[in-house]
């Protein structure tokens, strides 16, 4: 099973989100793209209430979906500490009627969700690797770069992306973590800095504008995107173009996956929403695909006005998620939130009565919001399982008291029933434990709560 399953989730990539930290003076919105927010979270060590969108600043946000206080998904207690205090922050999502932004209605501290004890978990899975791989492929395909355009990756973590566009000419990547000094080791020059105004105007500086700019699972991360939207800017070739990939809320509406909802994630954009966004940056999208990396995502090619044709993608992805994401069928989401939920409590106690025994598999960041949110506790669930090398074993499940151990448990003990909680790639997990020779159930608690015989 690759890492993916079992938790080193990749959207927890500390050095993206501390691009969140205050980045200095120096940013001016431009006409027509209202000033963000004043209060910021960043460096406060406490959270932010959103008041106003986080993108247009409309000031009537509508209410979609309350899942109570969850803890800080990185949170994690050591298996026989006394609990001890533990912040817990309101997981609001809200909607903006003007600009269709789903978004959290709080903005926590990166500080406090990264904690310095927090080991750097490279985010690089077999699913992202490919995804980096085709997205090259792509780009070759659709807009072939000269062998001296420059690459530049935002966010480049160990150099997996820019690995795929460096036999063709030069890539950069900008990292502020450990994990850029991986990428330096394989080749991959990099900067060890946060994308602010100050590493473009070196990077401009010294090696000219980049043609391709890059910027995947940063854009719902960072609390200031504007901030982001006009450093890209700036490091952008005129007739340049910048590819973003973030979570989708379309798939993520179709299938339940309401668990992926926790406070690292500040939004959750439709094509729509990021359109409208770009767009008050005077970018224009120019193509947009479904991708498959985190249960859904988005990727959006976007550049200057009129510097690319609009290719037909863009409307009919438009086109076809705008039905789909109406207040009224946010609202069916939401309903149908408090159904799975009912439903996998009615399943758990089914299985509960009998004495039987349910493991957990795998504690990625989702799972948290998942057994917060339901309720379940160490009565209910007996241990959650990690692979070898995991830095959750040990540790017990945010929140609660169960405790995270390591997988080989599963197949010594054969439990009667196991519980995945990377639910959103079953059909790869179920056979590869089966292989391994778990013989119990499996219960897939979410789109719609089932067992799996
Ligand atoms: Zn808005």
């Amino acid at each position: 099973m690759d890492v993916v399953a079992l938790g080193a989730s990749p959207d927890a990539r500390p050095g993206e989100t501390k691009n969140a930290a205050p980045i200095g003076g120096g940013f001016k919105p431009l006409a027509g793209a209202p000033a963000p927010a004043a209060r910021k979270a960043a460096g406060t060590g406490h959270s932010v209430v959103v008041e106003r969108c986080q993108v247009c600043d409309w000031p009537q946000l509508e209410p979609v979906l309350f899942l109570g206080y969850l803890p800080p998904v990185n949170t994690m207690h050591a298996i026989g500490a006394r609990p001890s205090e533990q912040p817990a922050y309101p997981a609001q999502v809200l909607r903006c009627p003007k600009c269709s932004l789903v978004q959290l209605g709080l903005v926590v501290d990166p500080a406090v969700l990264f904690p310095p004890t927090y080991p750097y978990t490279s985010g690089t899975t077999r699913v992202l690797r490919e995804n980096f791989a085709e997205l090259a492929r792509e780009v070759a395909s659709l807009y072939p770069l000269e062998p001296t355009d420059l690459v530049v990756d935002i966010g480049s973590n160990d150099g997996t992306l820019l690995s795929n566009f460096a036999d063709r000419g030069p890539v950069l990547g900008i990292e502020p973590t450990n994990a850029g000094r991986l990428a330096v080791e394989a080749g991959i020059p990099t900067y060890i800095s946060f994308f602010n105004r100050s590493t473009v105007r070196r990077i401009v500086a010294e090696e000219g504008q980049a043609k391709l700019v890059t910027a995947t699972n940063v854009f719902a991360h960072v609390e200031n995107v504007h901030e982001v939207v006009e450093s890209v800017l700036e490091l952008m070739h005129d007739d340049g173009l910048f590819v973003t990939e973030s979570h989708y809320l379309l798939p993520l509406v179709r299938t339940m996956q309401y668990d992926t909802v926790y406070h690292e994630h500040l939004r959750y954009y439709s094509l729509a929403s990021l359109k409208h966004l770009l767009e008050m940056h005077d970018l224009e999208v120019v193509h947009a695909k479904a991708i498959p990396t985190h249960g859904g995502s988005i990727r959006v090619y976007a550049s200057r006005k009129g510097k690319h044709p609009v290719r037909d993608t863009v409307a009919a992805m438009l086109t076809a998620e705008a039905p789909e994401l109406t207040a009224q069928k946010l609202k069916d989401f939401a309903r149908k939130v408090v159904h799975t939920k009912l439903g996998l409590c009615k399943l758990l106690q089914d299985v509960k009565s009998k004495g039987q025994r349910i493991y957990g598999v795998g504690a990625p960041s989702r799972a948290s919001t998942l057994v917060n949110y339901v309720g379940i506790d160490e009565g209910v669930v007996d241990c959650v399982l990690e692979i070898h090398g995991s830095h959750k074993i040990g540790k017990y499940m945010p929140g609660t008291l169960i405790p995270v151990l390591e997988e080989t448990k599963l197949f010594e003990d054969q439990p009667e029933y196991a519980m995945l909680f990377s639910w959103h790639i079953a059909d790869e997990l179920i056979p590869k434990l089966r292989q391994r020779g778990f013989k119990g159930k499996f219960i897939v608690p979410l789109p719609e709560p089932r067992v799996v015989s």
